[in-house]
């Protein structure tokens, strides 16, 4: 259930309380709503600052969007799919597993050349149109079409992962899932990046509190141009998970002969929709939250030492029809370096096979709000169909 705050031109909708969220990003939240194009605006659970916009958050427009709400990793989101396995029939030793999934996928930041021709990977198809639609892309498109076409597959750095996990519980007790989450890699960032740059200077942004959140109008031709390479990049970013989910399940197919999947479940959690609410078009903006419409299934992961949530949307129209899109980081990057140690990752990661380094401290469970609570904080936005917990968690 939700709190409303009073904002300046539309309530804030919050389904976390008030009193927890970070001053920073209660201030961005009254920036958002005092927008003169804004329509709504809901606050999922795991709402944290962000640059220009807070994560964890639903904003919808009408004719505007802001670039700052979207996130610099366009397209950013989840894949998942239920195996036909059971615990049992994994190996012993899950270490050879990561690493046939890492030599499957190429993981980190930087420039990939991956294995595969994208074109023959099995379920993804419509490339030729894909790649034709480039020659419409921002200028500078050579470049970024060699490293588009070169890093298609890859999974990226930071908290991008990919996961082999046991459903808990239920009839469905041991059950492997697969998942992974990834987005346009650095292609998305750079565009998104040069459209801001552009929304930045334009006269009608001149006054915002944060230049950051600028934003573009309908009927522009800076609108036209963002839109195209925003939904060219949400594309992008669906086929490269689509890619790599079909390089993970040959390297379980390569593992456990004959085993099965059943569809494919995949959800962007930073992107823009048009979707009509009350009879109003409106730029809906998730950044860091999920399409939670009635039936749809989406992936709310929680840390790579706790559980993660596949659930199903319930169509609340309140939030937007939408979700949290994971537990949300607690404390920065910097502040979980300073506070934990590789000893406390490798208590707080005990039975699952993954990096325990130095490296991959600022990725620890406690720097991420507790998954459970964040999931009972929106029963009224999904209901939950699986629960899982990673017994590989490969990071980026
Ligand atoms: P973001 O898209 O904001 O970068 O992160 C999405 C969410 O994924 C985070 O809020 C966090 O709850 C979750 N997460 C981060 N790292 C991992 C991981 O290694 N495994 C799982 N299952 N979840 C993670
Ligand atoms: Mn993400
Ligand atoms: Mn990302």
């Amino acid at each position: 259930m939700h709190t409303a705050v009073d904002g300046a031109r539309v309530p804030i909708r919050m389904w976390a309380d008030p009193q927890s969220v970070e001053d920073q990003a209660m201030r961005q939240l009254h920036n958002v709503a005092n927008l003169p194009w804004v329509h709504g605006v809901a606050v999922m659970p795991d709402v944290h600052y962000g640059k220009g916009a807070t994560v964890g958050s639903v904003i919808a427009m009408r004719d505007a969007v802001s670039p700052a709400a979207v996130g610099v990793d366009i397209g950013c989101g989840m894949s998942a799919v239920r195996t036909s396995l059971t615990a049992s029939d994994l190996p012993d030793d899950l270490g050879k597993l990561r690493k046939r999934i890492e030599s499957a996928v190429p993981v980190g930041f930087g420039l990939h050349r991956t294995p595969v021709n994208p074109a023959k990977v099995h379920g993804v198809g419509g490339w030729d149109a894909f790649w034709k639609a480039f020659g419409d892309l921002h200028e500078g498109v050579q470049d970024l079409h060699d490293r588009a076409a070169r890093q298609i597959g890859s999974l990226g750095g930071g908290n991008h992962f990919i996961e082999v996990c046991l459903e808990q519980g239920g009839p469905d007790e041991g059950r492997v899932w697969l998942m992974l989450h990834s987005g346009s890699r650095n292609i998305g960032k750079e565009l998104a990046e040069r459209h801001m740059a552009v929304a930045r200077k334009l006269p009608h942004n001149a006054d915002l509190p944060d230049r950051d959140l600028a934003v573009f109008v309908a009927g522009t031709p800076e609108m036209q141009a963002y839109r195209r390479d925003l939904f060219w990049a949400q594309d992008y970013a669906a086929r490269n998970r689509a890619t790599m989910v079909a390089l993970v399940k040959q390297a379980v197919k390569d593992t456990v002969p004959g085993v099965t999947f059943d569809d494919v479940i995949s959800c962007h959690h930073n992107y823009v929709a048009e979707e009509t609410y009350d009879g109003v078009d409106l730029l809906v903006t998730r950044k860091g939250a999920i399409r939670a419409g009635s039936g749809d299934l989406g992936i709310i992961p929680g840390s790579m030492g706790t559980g993660s949530y596949i659930v199903r949307g319930l169509g609340n129209d309140a939030s937007f029809q939408s979700a949290s899109h994971g537990a949300g980081r607690r404390m920065s990057r910097n502040r979980a370096k300073k506070m934990f140690t590789a000893d406390d990752l490798a208590a707080q990661t005990a039975g699952v096979e993954c990096r325990k380094d130095s490296g991959v401290v600022d990725e620890i469970p406690a720097a991420y709000k507790d998954i459970d609570s964040v999931i009972a904080a929106q029963t009224d936005l999904v209901e939950v169909v699986a629960h899982l917990k990673q017994v590989i968690c490969v990071k980026g």
